[in-house]
């Protein structure tokens, strides 16, 4: 066990405050904080804080499972994936909304990987939509209100959103949706826009957006569809001229409370907007934008990856008294992966004892994030303190961890490897880890 040090990414969309915030340090940053990373990603590994030196010198969390993958992975693990850790913890902090996108499936991922390693493009080419052969999905906690676009949004409501727009211009993309309200609809109303030729897009953009001003002028800035409009105008005004924002009305809006989560899936059209939230992902670098940034879009293969089906973005509540509180104890979010398993670990005055550590052959590592309070591990003969934002990393080769809450209530996040421990290699329901307190009652309900 030892303490992380996240590695800080600065991107344009990230905030002055919200994560120096979280850190305890001194706010605004002179830059934008976007992502604090914790994994062994070879772009930009955490490092580990004992092994610092005097001059500042440390060993960073991929050098340490490159040395030791056995004892740092556990053989399961190391079987599994090979010598990586499988999965990337991040805590980020979106000021503007970030590009839309969209991660292959494994199968995907392989193809499209060995297609740009046969057409000669460099690893590092910005053309490049696949950087390794791994699907990505993604698991998304708010810490706080969290704005985002997920999924495509069922075609009867888009076509009412678009008719409320009321734009005689929009009048031929309603008739296609309307003609054909499923997922062929809305491949072709999203092909449609996409593909448009940019003079196009900036005669449509803005009388779309004046569109949108009329309706909330007539609804006092409300109206049913008051939130859809309202986002509209932020990412236009975020992505002037940008197709994005056409394709973004076919999206569902979601705003996630304080602890509730989406479950990002291979094919899945998403866009953060705002807010910090605690997010979990697999180990991979491939993204399909689909809009909203000045990279690359790849066009015919984002098209190959989207899936057209509508969903309801429904948010996963953290909690496990239906309607009420959270309660002590842990929580885990679905996530049908098993690169990684996210949990939630509240902790009241009980010390906790984590579940998935009994059996010394199927342990793996585990990195754990404090976010709210301050926290007190113990493993075997160690002990850590965490508080605001700091994060533990435990070996496959380290015994029992026991939590305790230093303050009222510490809530930590527990993110370890989904294809071992209870419940490996099936699809993921809430409350399926062993999860006890030192009474030995089980919290389950
Ligand atoms: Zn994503």
């Amino acid at each position: 066990m030892e303490l992380l040090e996240a590695a800080v990414r600065s991107y344009a969309w990230g905030s002055r405050t919200a994560i120096a915030q979280l850190r305890g340090d001194r706010n605004p940053t002179p830059h934008p904080e976007a992502e604090l990373w914790l994994g062994a990603h070879p772009g930009d590994p955490a490092m580990l804080a004992g092994s610092r030196s005097e001059n500042g010198a440390a060993r960073s969390l991929l050098e340490q499972i490159d040395a030791d993958p056995v004892g740092q992975l556990g053989r399961q693990v190391l079987a599994q994936f090979g010598p990586r850790l499988p999965f990337l913890l991040k805590v980020l902090a979106a000021e503007e909304p970030l590009s839309l996108q969209a991660h292959p499936s494994k199968r995907q991922a392989e193809e499209g990987f060995d297609r740009e390693e046969e057409r000669g493009l460099p690893i590092d080419s910005p053309l490049r939509n696949y950087r390794d052969r791994n699907h990505k999905p993604e698991v998304v906690v708010a810490l706080g209100p969290f704005e985002a676009l997920a999924g495509f949004r069922d075609a009867a409501s888009t076509v009412e959103l678009l008719a409320a727009i009321d734009v005689p211009e929009l009048a031929p993309h309603i008739a296609l949706l309307r003609g054909e309200q499923d997922e062929a609809g809305l491949r072709a109303l999203f092909t449609t826009w996409i593909t448009m030729p940019q003079n196009a897009v900036d005669e449509l953009l803005p009388k779309v957006v004046q569109g949108c001003v009329r309706y909330l002028t007539a609804h006092s800035g409300g109206g049913p569809l008051g939130a859809v409009m309202r986002t509209v105008l932020e990412i236009s005004d975020t992505y002037p001229g940008d197709v994005g924002v056409l394709s973004s009305m076919l999206l569902n809006r979601v705003t996630l409370q304080d602890g509730e989560a989406l479950y990002l899936p291979a094919g899945n059209l998403h866009a953060y907007l705002r807010g910090v939230a605690v997010e979990v992902m697999a180990n991979s670098d491939n993204v399909l934008r689909g809009g909203l940034t000045p990279k690359h879009v790849d066009v015919p293969e984002l098209l190959r990856v989207l899936d057209f089906g509508s969903v309801d973005a429904v948010p996963m509540t953290d909690t496990t008294a239906p309607g009420g509180p959270p309660i002590p104890g842990e929580y885990e979010y679905p996530a049908h992966t098993q690169d990684f398993r996210l949990s939630r670990v509240l902790l009241g005055v009980d010390p906790l004892t984590l579940g998935g550590r009994d059996n010394p052959d199927a342990r793996g590592p585990e990195i754990l994030l404090c976010v709210d309070g301050a926290v007190e591990l113990r493993c075997g003969e160690q002990r850590l303190e965490l508080g605001g934002t700091q994060a533990a990393w435990i070996a496959a080769a380290d015994p029992a961890l026991t939590l305790r809450a230093l303050t009222p209530s510490a809530r930590v996040f527990r993110s370890t490897v989904g294809a071992i421990g209870p419940g490996a290699g099936k699809p993921l329901v809430s409350h399926q880890l062993d999860t006890a307190n030192s009474r030995g009652e089980d919290v389950r309900p």
